[in-house]
């Protein structure tokens, strides 16, 4: 690819609505634009990485003997409800009606309709077990798009569905998928860990999730020290042994205590969940609910009773904000994260609010307000120490070892279903016996497009984006110096232009007129692992120029040599 013919699409500012890294670099490097909340356009340079991701995950997929399918992304309603999920699965499925006024959705997932598939394809037990894959877009309503395409609402997911007779069956194929994804992500270059997870409303019993360590993961995961215990926050408290925590002291009981009526009155008005009350109440509404999250958190000598529920909506409302430094002294926090833990009184957020104001968050203090807390992440994942039934250090419930808590992406869900999908629309065969006998399921999902922002986080300098070779949006550029004033540079260049396309190499040539600092960033900041630079000062030594993106190394080799160094 010749960089005059090509949409290259680089920034030099970063964005500033843009939090984390990989958003911010997705955007620099040209790799996608935002249509509107959480729709991404995907430009030459991100849609380049995300079907070379996308091609590893396929290749790994076929290789364990899943098949591929594509199923539609409008579905019927009439699947959602006979399997119930039409009325549960809340605001996140996208409804519509067509001309004729029937219901339709856009695609958050594919149970239904690989299962009405199958229902009618499979009718045997010889044909089973069967797996079934697609990578195709996802449309969730998500209740707060964010951090470019690593939460967007339509994004590429890879979802295989596996049907059996069998729990070993299922047990066997499950495995097998476990070590796909192993594989994917091992190719991926990725630092990943697969964690035991909850299997949640849905049933079924088995679950891992695969995490990408990044410090901007929304997810806490925690792990063993001495053993391959591994479970998302919300699994390891579940699995936590009880009565090991410390009882909250006789002091925090009494702060704690929520009072009864002033609890029900909030349920009531903001038709919200109870989620946890230790030192903490979180409160959590529901989907439908305008406060879509609502943490109080109560210290010191406060006491619920004293937030009346009315001043809910006014602390919601208009948000003003006091300098860090001011919130700081307010609170007597320290240097290092400004967290609810340090907050010496009853404080309420409201996400609405939150979100609009960069994670500011109401007090009802002194008209204080907080920001730079993430409350979602924070609070209510769990990750202020305070707040949880598992923290650093206690050991770990294998037995061996004391546990660490860590943050990850969520990149990938296995999970054994079991057979509520099939149970709920009749998806049965015929077994060795001649009788009727349900399916069980298992079905395992990765996000094809937030790989790419995760990668990011994990490969990024002050230069911009240091890809690994196997998914990089070239594996090589070629950059002339001043190519339109010197023949032999721009011979010598187009000679070895040629020659990497011979070699199949996806090679970007710089031919543009750009002065050499210009190319190099762009070059840095869309992150190309390798570099030729071909000037006339080094040829005229007979040499040109390598240079390893990722160690910074720079070595000058003959011409004819530099197909070797990489
Ligand atoms: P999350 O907890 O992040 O909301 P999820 O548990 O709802 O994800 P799954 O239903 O397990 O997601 O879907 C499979 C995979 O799809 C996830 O592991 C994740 O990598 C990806 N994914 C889910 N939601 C999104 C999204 N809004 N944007 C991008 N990728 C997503
Ligand atoms: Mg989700
Ligand atoms: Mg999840
Ligand atoms: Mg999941």
């Amino acid at each position: 690819m010749r960089s005059s013919k090509y949409l290259l699409a680089t920034q030099k500012e970063t964005p500033s609505d843009a939090e984390i890294v990989s958003h911010q670099l997705m955007l620099r490097a040209g790799m996608v634009r935002k249509l509107a909340s959480g729709l991404y356009t995907w430009l030459p340079n991100g849609l380049r990485v995300l079907s070379k991701v996308e091609q590893i995950v396929r290749e790994e997929m076929n290789a364990s003997g899943s098949i591929e399918i594509h199923m539609p992304t409008v579905q019927p309603s009439d699947l959602w409800q006979e399997t119930g999920r039409w009325d549960k699965f809340g605001p996140e499925l996208l409804r519509f009606k067509d001309r004729h006024s029937r219901d339709f959705v856009l695609g958050p997932t594919h149970e239904e309709v690989v299962t009405e598939l199958v229902r009618r394809e499979v009718n045997s037990y010889k044909q089973l077990p069967l797996n079934l894959f697609q990578i195709q877009a996802k449309f969730r309503d998500e209740v707060r798009p964010r951090f470019g395409v690593m939460r967007s609402r339509e994004f590429l997911m890879k979802d295989a569905y596996s049907f059996h007779l069998s729990d070993e069956c299922l047990q066997s194929t499950y495995d097998e998928m476990y070590a796909a994804y192993c594989r994917i992500f091992e190719r991926l270059g990725l630092e990943y860990r697969p964690v035991l997870a909850d299997t949640g409303s849905i049933g079924g019993s088995v679950s891992h999730e695969f995490h990408v360590l990044a410090e901007s993961g929304e997810d806490a995961i925690v792990f063993s020290d001495n053993s391959d215990y591994a479970a998302n926050i919300e699994k390891a408290e579940a699995l936590a042994p009880a009565g090991e925590r410390p009882a909250p002291s006789q002091e925090m009981q009494e702060v704690a205590t929520p009072n009864a009526k002033t609890i029900a009155e909030l349920v009531e008005q903001f038709d919200i969940k109870v989620e946890q009350t230790v030192k903490t109440l979180i409160v959590k509404a529901s989907e439908e609910s305008e406060h879509s999250l609502i943490a109080l958190i109560l210290r010191g000598d406060h006491e619920l009773n004293e937030i009346k529920a009315e001043n809910l909506t006014e602390i919601a409302s208009p948000l003003e904000f006091a300098s860090e430094e001011e919130i700081r002294a307010a609170v007597g926090a320290g240097p290092g994260s400004l967290g609810p833990v340090n907050l010496p009184m009853p404080v309420i957020v409201d996400r609405a609010a939150a979100h609009c104001s960069d994670f500011g968050a109401g007090a009802n203090v002194d008209d204080k307000h907080f920001f730079g807390i993430n409350w979602e992440r924070d609070v209510v994942l769990g990750e202020v120490a305070d707040l949880r039934n598992v923290v650093e250090g206690d050991p770990s419930p294998c037995g061996s070892g004391n546990l660490s808590i860590k943050r990850g992406i969520e990149v990938g869900h296995i999970f054994q279903l079991g057979d509520a999908y099939a149970k709920s629309m009749n998806a049965a065969v015929l077994n060795e016996q001649g009788k009727n006998q349900t399916l069980t399921m298992g079905c395992y999902g990765v996000g094809v497009s937030r790989i790419v922002a995760a990668a990011i986080e994990q490969n990024n300098d002050k230069y911009g984006i240091t890809w690994p070779d196997a998914i990089a949006p070239f594996k090589l550029a070629i950059v002339p110096m001043n190519m339109h004033k010197s023949h032999r540079v721009q011979e010598v260049a187009s000679k070895l232009y040629e020659e990497a396309k011979q070699r199949g190499i996806d090679v970007l040539f710089d031919d543009r007129k750009e002065r050499p600092g210009v190319m190099f960033a762009d070059i840095e900041l869309i992150g190309i692992p390798h570099v030729i630079v071909i000037g006339d000062r080094s040829l005229d030594k007979g040499v040109i120029e390598y240079k390893n993106r990722r160690s910074g190394e720079k070595v000058e080799v003959a011409v004819e040599q530099i197909f070797d160094q990489f």
